[in-house]
């Protein structure tokens, strides 16, 4: 793909960016540019362009603000120690906005392209990438929109795929600490033949309510169980699950509505690699209470780009709770193993490691 740069002629600040990159917070702050590519039928995708960072002017009458027609994906770029800039299985990402991409009526953008839209991105702002102490990381953010003008409701005919980017801080400031959860009885994310397994608004959209129920109830975070039967563990809000036996075997939820994520594949291999058998199959809610009281749970843990993983700790719903279970170890070495690798310290044994 051709990509014409037009550079910013006042970027932020070397003093300014240094500041930010202290304490990056998250999703805050946005870098010197942003990448466009559009799409209409007799053009196909067209006019890839690197520009300034800045506010979009849209019709009201644009159809993603009517009918939610837009799927995002959310990587990042780490820097090492030597100052190189690497991203973690870009082509992973890709390839899951190719299937929301199907799943929301839009077309495919080819994965190379996604791939190269991320690097140009990411080098054309390589000083916002944060160093390597901490956890620290450029989050990127592609995403896919309908951008027709247009109130009826079919696919529209012009897309817009953007790519932005944020310096994000460590998740845990003070050391990881497992997180609350809270199980909506009420809410569910997905339902067969749904949005489940796409990245699109809308899924976040409706799981805002169930996050605000859990927060009021004191909980860090929400589980959605499956639409169909009401008994089967799907995922958090934007995180997926691992159950740890103590015969050590994990068990991860599948169920065909929850979104694939790319740590989640990831741990499959590795902690295969690390000898322990992984299964991929349904896990009841009362699995989850029965092991825990009963010790054959010693570990949950939950995964995905923003926290790496997370110890699962308690998990409460109306008029019931299941407290956490009494380990760490494995969640801890999974975390450190990934952690190592996203940022250089490890021997990239997979070739996940993809260099800007
Ligand atoms: N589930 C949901 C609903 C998510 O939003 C995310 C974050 N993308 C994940 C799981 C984890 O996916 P990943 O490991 O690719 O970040």
């Amino acid at each position: 793909m051709q990509i014409s740069t037009t550079h910013n002629a006042q970027p932020v600040t070397d003093a300014r960016l240094a500041e930010i990159l202290a304490n990056p917070g998250f999703g805050q702050y946005f870098t010197d540019h942003m990448f466009t590519v559009e799409w209409t039928p007799a053009e196909g995708w067209h006019d890839a362009r690197i520009t300034p960072y800045g506010p979009l002017t849209l019709d009201p009458a644009t159809a993603v603000l009517h009918y939610a027609q837009e799927t995002f994906e959310g990587m990042k770029a780490y820097r090492h120690e030597d100052g190189s800039i690497w991203s973690f299985r870009p082509e992973e990402n890709a390839a899951r906005m190719a299937r929301s991409s199907k799943r929301l009526a839009f077309p495919v953008l080819d994965e190379a392209d996604f791939v190269q839209a991320v690097d140009e991105l990411v080098a054309v702002d390589q000083r916002w990438v944060p160093d390597s102490t901490g956890e620290k990381s450029l989050y990127v953010r592609p995403f896919m929109i309908a951008t027709e003008k247009f109130l009826g409701v079919r696919p529209s005919q012009h897309v817009t795929f953007m790519v932005i980017a944020s310096p994000a801080g460590a998740y845990f400031k003070g050391g990881v600490k497992p997180v609350t959860l809270w199980l909506t009885e009420e809410y569910t994310r997905a339902g067969r033949g749904g949005m489940g397994a796409a990245k699109t608004g809308g899924n976040y959209a409706s799981s805002l309510v169930a996050q605000q129920e859990a927060s009021a109830h004191g909980c860090d975070q929400v589980v959605f169980l499956d639409a169909q039967e009401g008994k089967y563990v799907e995922e958090l809000g934007g995180m997926n699950m691992y159950f740890v036996f103590d015969d050590g075997h994990i068990v991860t939820p599948a169920t065909g509505t929850i979104l694939e994520g790319i740590t989640r594949s990831s741990i499959i291999e590795l902690a295969g690699k690390l000898g322990h058998q992984v299964e991929e199959r349904r896990f009841s809610i009362d699995e989850w209470r029965e092991g825990v009281t009963s010790g054959r749970i010693t570990e949950i843990f939950a995964c995905g780009t923003a926290a790496v993983v997370t110890p699962v700790g308690s998990l409460k719903w109306e008029g019931g709770e299941v407290p956490a279970p009494v380990g760490t170890e494995l969640t801890m070495k999974v975390r450190q193993a990934l952690v190592d690798i996203q940022y250089g310290r490890a021997e990239d044994a997979f070739g996940w490691m993809h260099r800007i």
